[in-house]
């Protein structure tokens, strides 16, 4: 661990922020919060915090000290001035002559003193920053302090390793107490560098930005190198799972899918770690006994709870599998609950329980697997694990692993401040869903992609144009993943949902929409023709039925398949008899999966679109056939009994309401602005 400390590059970042009239020390303060927020080893997503005390102009003129903190939501590693408000400092001073101050009239206090009514809440640390008089405080959770302090001697080993200018504290948990604790040693030690606290992290002081910084390199370099002194311990015995990820994960985020009746699950999407250091721990035969049983550093297990679950190795046998996995999951709620149960009573007042799930999963033999509601929720957990994971086992290297104990953890995960956010966030309709779009790069394809993003759904694009499909996800954003499919290829659907369980757990909701029309008359039709409709119109919706249906049963949380089938199955154009003959094929799949797994709770419903401008229907088509017809385009176009276009977001529409539409299955709705010729009967 080197300091990244670049003289030029911290003076750009002052002068850049000048010409926003942020004051120098304040540039600083972002320039070195960035230092640390963007190495992962100190801190991850969010963790952390720094401060900088300083002199501030209010409107008035007056000049006031205050204390400009981390806001709270705000990563490091890209903060901006506006993430580190500034907070008047007296009023703050004051409160340390409390005995006591609840975690609300703290955050109150801080509130009421920033200096902008729009700035994020300061960090809940905020109080011990201001306690202690230096003008820059840095705070990370690093790794490497972590891994010499969670252990049974960690007090007195970090003393030796940090040495006498590096006071160490003995846990307090977060907050007025531990700021309390902070400045009582600080009052003892003046000359204090810093502060280690046991099983939580380091805090280092300085009179500048670079001093703050280079100490806290400084400290938790000391840590690495004792660790690196150490060899690891070599493990006994390596296992290898025999089934892939693709079919494991599914079975996985099933049972960690939690029923909310009638047809409607509660899931989690999947962030997948096969390879690297997580495999490789995973891949121990005592995994079992090596997993940890608490977090590194306390804040973590809002996140991803106490301790992982531990399946055994998925042999070849899939359904022996399937139920070790839903009795271990079972048994893992049920420890839960039991943790709630002894630890609130401890407590006073009275605590919500949270879902008894595991975030994140270690497969014996494969690697580590986390859950979230959202994609990138999952992507945290898993890099917190990650370094769980780097941190256990420098720990082993060093003694043995020992975190807080259940108690502590539970002070923190149960804290009033969190228990206070629960059922306040409204959930969007598609939210925790995975659904494969097919045709993604065509017009009806992407409306239908981006409205379901915006409902929530992590959607996979899926489109013979390489190309088109990724700038298709681009666009949509980071809950979009774009991958060239040849819905034709057996193979290649096959291959294109392994790769969609390996990106998000599995799948919930498949909109089967790739289509394309081939023109001429049905009695002197070219057999090549026919059976090239037939590939595209018919044979590629039964091949992503097939594997849609077979991950939805690894899940055994249910789904819906949806289909874009074309007014031409019901009502036949002239020459058009190769594309609808198939998309007529295809209105009959869509009621024979409906019929043959409604008992999965598997719907199937179908959309008869018309008249829609995309790849199919060219605005050079749409001139010849208007010109035909004596009409104008737009007459053309609106020729319907509301005479209104219909457009490629009204079909993006009608997907979304089939696939909320949790008690419809077999149905098909028509999109077509009215045309009584084609209704259905
Ligand atoms: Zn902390």
């Amino acid at each position: 661990m080197k300091s990244r400390w670049d003289s030029v590059a911290a003076e750009q970042m002052v002068a850049h922020y000048q010409q926003q009239g942020v004051p120098a020390d304040l540039a600083l303060r972002v320039y070195s919060s960035r230092l640390l927020g963007s190495d992962p080893t100190l801190v991850l997503h969010g963790g952390g915090n720094t401060s900088v005390k300083l002199r501030w102009r209010e409107v008035s003129g007056a000049e006031l000290d205050v204390i400009c903190v981390k806001g709270s939501g705000w990563d490091m590693a890209v903060i901006e001035p506006a993430g580190i408000p500034a907070v008047r400092l007296a009023p703050l001073l004051q409160l340390q002559s409390l005995e006591h101050l609840s975690d609300e009239a703290m955050v109150n206090a801080q509130r009421c003193n920033l200096l902008d009514s729009r700035a994020p809440n300061p960090s809940v640390e905020t109080l011990l920053h201001a306690f202690v008089p230096h003008k820059f405080i840095d705070h990370t959770h690093a790794n490497a302090v972590l891994a010499v302090s969670n252990q049974p001697d960690g007090l007195q080993l970090c003393r030796e390793i940090f040495g006498p200018t590096m006071p160490v504290l003995d846990y307090v948990m977060p907050g007025f107490k531990l700021a309390k604790a902070v400045a009582g040693i600080y009052a003892q030690q003046p000359d204090a560098a810093g502060v280690i606290l046991h099983k939580h992290g380091i805090f280092t002081f300085g009179a500048t930005a670079r001093e703050a910084y280079e100490r806290m390199i400084a400290m938790v370099a000391r840590a690495a190198a004792y660790i690196a002194q150490r060899p690891r311990p070599v493990c006994q015995g390596r296992v290898e799972a025999s089934m892939a990820s693709a079919e494991v994960v599914p079975v996985i985020r099933g049972a960690l899918g939690v029923s909310l009746g009638e047809g409607s699950y509660a899931r989690m999407v999947a962030e997948v770690r096969t390879t690297g250091t997580p495999a490789e721990f995973c891949r121990r035969a005592d995994l079992e006994a090596a997993a940890w049983r608490g977090v590194i550093t306390p804040d973590h297990n809002i996140r991803i709870k106490n301790r992982p679950l531990v399946l055994p190795t998925p042999q070849s046998d899939a359904a022996a599998f399937k139920q070790a996995v839903h009795t271990r999951v079972a048994a893992y709620a049920a420890d839960y609950r039991a943790y709630f149960q002894a630890n609130d009573a401890l407590f006073p007042g009275s605590r919500r329980q949270l879902d008894p799930l595991p975030r994140v999963v270690l497969v014996q033999g494969m690697g580590l697997i986390a859950f979230g509601k959202t994609k990138q929720d999952a992507i945290i957990h898993a890099d917190l694990a990650c370094a769980t994971i780097d941190t256990l086992l420098a720990a082993e290297a060093v003694g043995r692993f020992e975190p807080l104990a259940p108690a502590d953890l539970f002070e923190m995960e149960y804290w009033s401040l969190e228990q206070a956010k629960l059922g306040k966030t409204q959930e969007l309709a598609l939210a925790r869903q995975v659904a494969v779009i097919t045709g993604a790069a065509g017009t009806i394809g992407q409306a239908t992609a981006r409205l379901f993003a915006d409902a929530g759904a992590a959607v996979v694009l899926l489109d013979v144009d390489a190309d088109a499909v990724q700038q298709a996800a681009r666009e949509i954003g980071r809950q979009a993943l774009g991958m060239a499919c040849d819905v034709t290829d057996a193979t290649a659907v096959r291959a294109a949902f392994d790769a969609v369980c390996d990106a998000f757990g599995g799948v919930d909701v498949v909109v089967s929409n790739a289509g394309a029309a081939w023109e001429g008359p049905m009695a002197t039709l070219d057999a090549a023709v026919l059976r090239r409709s037939f590939e595209l119109n018919f044979f590629a919706h039964q091949f992503i039925a097939q594997n849609a249906v077979r991950v939805m049963q690894a899940q055994g949380t249910g789904g819906v398949l949806l289909f874009n089938v074309s007014k031409q199955a019901v009502n036949p154009g002239p020459n058009f008899g190769a594309y609808g003959t198939a998309k007529a094929a295809t209105l009959l799949l869509s009621r024979q999966y409906a019929l043959e797994h409604g008992a999965d709770g598997i719907r199937s419903n179908a959309v008869n679109a018309d008249r829609i401008r995309s790849g199919l229907l060219t605005d050079s088509m749409i001139a010849t056939r208007a010109g035909a017809r004596g009409l104008s385009a737009n007459d053309y176009m609106s020729g319907n009994l509301l005479g209104q276009e219909v457009l490629a977001k009204d079909v993006a529409h009608a997907f979304l309401a089939l696939a909320l539409a949790t008690k419809t299955t077999g149905h098909v709705m028509t999109v077509d602005g009215g045309n009584i010729a084609a209704a259905l009967r």
